[in-house]
């Protein structure tokens, strides 16, 4: 691996493909993998992740937005794309791009099938989404007949799966309410393809639920966070290897007195002759605030150098006093040691938050 020469973050592909490999290893042959690349593929890059996907034949992708579906279509993806949380006023857009959406209402099903018999269609793909106890987004298992009974009045769209979303995959203590969740969805599943007469692909479990949930697979699962090397536990993070590795260099070193203040509203004060490093990644760059005063840390030479004061916009200041390095020096936020779910935990949160907060305007490399 190079060593950095600014704030970059390296996308390891040969990882992804690690982790496709140990998801797939733990479904069944006939079970559909659907990879989820919203928010630029938990904060990496889309496009290059949904190709390097496409060449392994994964079955589909799920976005959260129209408008990153249409960023697919445009970087090549020709793999069906669910679209989980598209808004109506983009269904046009949709249509014309060829994504399919997550039908969660009433509203949303009768505009979904406005827009598409103006636009022409017939038999356009769509997912009926049902709420099992997340209490986000989807249908009760009560309106499954006003569903039917629209279904039967058009020949505009037609279902091509059935999906739920679990509250706590990965939280063991639930359990029980999980397998509540899994034995409603089985029955609104079932009743539904009663009615509606043929079989749409039924779809219940994320990364956690692959992993705790294996009767619960169905025709297809649905991960994002796995593929990108996590598995909200220890045990399952052994097997998976993080795909993003978030670097940067020193930029300037200081020597200050004791009693001396760094940085903004003079958070930190120096206990006695001290050494600090500038490193130029900041709270626009995703190291939210909450990572200064010593909370989180990064890594120099193999040692942990603190956070502080507060985080800028633009730079970070740590702690060198102990460590021997100079400008120049590649620093480690989060990689393999420590991953990006353990460098989140001391800002209080976890891996989603962190990836998927990488800005913009941090350059991204990939290892092929
Ligand atoms: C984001 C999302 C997923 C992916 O969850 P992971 O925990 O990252 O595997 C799956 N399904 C739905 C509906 C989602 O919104």
């Amino acid at each position: 691996m190079p060593k950095a020469k600014e704030t970059v973050l390296e996308i390891d592909l040969k990882a992804l493909q690690h982790n496709f490999e140990y998801l797939k290893s733990k479904l069944k042959s006939n079970t559909k993998l659907l990879a989820v690349v919203k928010a630029f593929a938990y904060g990496s890059d889309a496009n290059i992740i949904a190709n390097y996907l496409q060449d392994l034949n994964v079955d589909y992708f799920a976005v959260a937005y129209v408008s990153e579906g249409v960023a697919l279509r445009n970087a090549g993806i020709t793999t069906p794309i669910l679209v989980l949380h598209p808004q109506p006023t983009n269904f046009k857009t949709l249509i014309e791009r060829c994504l399919e959406p997550s039908l969660y209402s009433a509203k949303v099903l009768n505009e979904f099938i406005l827009v598409a018999s103006e636009e022409k269609q017939t038999n356009y793909p769509v997912h009926i989404k049902f709420n099992t106890g997340l209490n986000r987004l989807g249908f009760w298992e009560t309106d499954v007949d006003v569903i039917i009974s629209k279904l039967k009045n058009t020949t505009v769209i037609q279902v091509r799966s059935l999906f739920s979303h679990l509250a706590a995959s990965e939280d063991l203590n639930e359990q029980e309410f999980t397998q509540q969740q899994i034995k409603s969805f089985k029955s609104i599943s079932d009743s539904f393809s009663d009615k509606l007469g043929y079989k749409p692909i039924l779809h219940l479990t994320n990364t956690s639920g692959i992993i705790n949930y294996p009767d619960a697979h169905l025709d297809m699962v649905r991960t994002g966070i796995g593929l990108y090397g996590f598995g909200n536990s220890t045990e399952e993070d052994k097997h998976l290897k993080p795909v993003a590795t978030l670097k940067s260099v020193i930029s300037q070193i200081h020597n200050i007195e004791k009693g001396e203040t760094v940085g903004y509203n003079r958070a930190y004060t120096s206990k006695g002759f001290e050494k600090t490093a500038t490193i130029p990644i900041g709270h626009a760059d995703g190291i939210g605030r909450h990572y200064g005063n010593q909370k989180g840390h990064v890594t120099i030479n193999g040692q942990n150098a603190p956070i502080i004061g507060n985080v800028c916009m633009d730079m970070i200041m740590v702690n060198i006093t102990d460590i021997d390095c100079q400008e120049g020096d590649e620093v480690i936020i989060f990689g393999k040691h420590p991953n990006a779910c353990q460098f989140a935990e001391t800002g209080n949160t976890i891996s989603y938050e962190i990836l998927t907060a990488i800005s913009q305007r941090v350059k991204r490399m990939f290892l092929k």
